[in-house]
């Protein structure tokens, strides 16, 4: 298939992996990309050299298409550009934070630049950035997340109406037919986290994963809005947020509590109980850990078969 998005990136599918603190290493971005997707390095929880070496050890193991997020309000932020710059990274999303700080920097060294928001205002304000694309996160999504709590449903619709650039749906997305809805909605693209944090491949603890498919539904919440948004599982550190959230903590009240390097203890080093674990409303309906080329296929097939079905219905 060819669309505004697989041309944009020149990849098969307009399928892209979330660039995901914790999770999103070189291997799992690799994995997507080798298989027709676009896989993202999540630069987030990454010191400058850290990201240095998974984009040396990605361009060896793939030559397709990849591409470089960079949260902007993680720190090093002007020595990870130069990083992308130095080793012809072509493709980076930028996320949390505004993107008129980057994108003309980046848009003279010929990188295709996205970036990532919650509210059709952040939209408009990255059109005229002259960002190539947009990626619009609905309230399902894991993370960071917008303040407005719009949800996807009614966020891509608002957005795809508002803007000239093509549109990557995010949030709840994690199936041929949440694929199909969100090009119905007026997606050119989608962009999936929590299917692709519980692939073999993603560098997330094992049991941060297996905590990931055992999760039922109304297991996350989004706190921590006095900070920065936040969708987590349900566990001791969450309860603690909450408790303190019903008293009125203010946000360095909440920063305090958050600690030092709770994600990555979460995430990374499987403390389920005191780290922070960050994932999408979808991981309900995640069942199994398997192969990143397996997901993305099931996906796209998934997403042919419910065309398919849909066009048979008697009109
Ligand atoms: P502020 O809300 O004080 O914003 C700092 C500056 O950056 C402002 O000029 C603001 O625009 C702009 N800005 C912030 N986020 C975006 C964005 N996504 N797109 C375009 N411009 C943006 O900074 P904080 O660090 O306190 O908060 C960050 C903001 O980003 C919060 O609103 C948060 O909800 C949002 N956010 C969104 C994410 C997402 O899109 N998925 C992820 C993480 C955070 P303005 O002048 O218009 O206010
Ligand atoms: P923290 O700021 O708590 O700690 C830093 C963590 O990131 C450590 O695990 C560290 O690894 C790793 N790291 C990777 N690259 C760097 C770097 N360049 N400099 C310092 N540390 C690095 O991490 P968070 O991921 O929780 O937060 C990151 C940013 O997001 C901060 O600015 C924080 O204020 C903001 N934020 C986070 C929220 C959250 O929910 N996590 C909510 C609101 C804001 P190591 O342990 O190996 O040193």
């Amino acid at each position: 298939m060819s669309n505004r998005i697989t041309s944009l990136f020149n990849i098969q599918y307009p399928i892209i992996q979330a660039g995901m603190i914790w999770c999103s290493g070189w291997k799992l971005a690799a994995a997507v990309s080798a298989a027709g997707g676009l896989g993202i390095i999540g630069a987030g929880s990454m010191y400058p050299e850290v990201l240095r070496e998974h984009i040396q050890k990605i361009k060896k193991a793939t030559d397709k298409p990849f591409a470089v997020n960079v949260p902007l309000l993680y720190p090093n932020v002007e020595e990870i550009m130069q990083i992308l710059v130095a080793e012809g990274v072509k493709i980076v999303f930028t996320s949390a934070g505004n993107p008129a700080a980057w994108t003309s920097f980046l848009k003279a060294e010929n990188i295709t630049v996205v970036h990532v928001v919650a509210n059709t205002k952040f939209a408009l304000k990255a059109e005229a950035s002259g960002v190539d694309a947009i990626v619009a996160e609905g309230f399902e999504a894991g993370g960071h997340n917008g303040r407005e709590e719009t949800t996807t449903m009614c966020l891509i619709p608002m957005i795809a109406d508002t803007v000239k650039i093509p549109v990557i749906a995010a949030g709840g997305i994690a199936s041929g037919r949440s694929m199909l809805a969100a090009m119905a909605l007026g997606a050119d693209g989608v962009q999936i986290g929590s299917a692709f944090a519980v692939a073999e491949e993603s560098s997330a603890h094992p049991s941060f994963k297996q905590r990931i498919i055992g999760a039922a539904e109304g297991d996350t919440k989004l706190r921590m809005q006095k900070l920065v948004p936040v969708r987590l599982l349900k566990n001791s550190f969450e309860s603690a947020v909450a408790a303190a959230e019903a008293e009125g903590a203010d946000a360095e009240t909440l920063k305090v509590l958050l600690g030092r390097a709770r994600a990555k203890s979460g995430m990374f080093e499987g403390n389920l109980e005191e780290g922070e674990l960050e994932i999408g409303q979808v991981s309900a309906l995640l069942k199994e850990i398997k192969p990143a080329a397996a997901i993305l296929n099931e996906i796209w097939q998934g997403f042919l078969t419910e065309k398919d079905r849909i066009s048979q219905f008697n009109y």
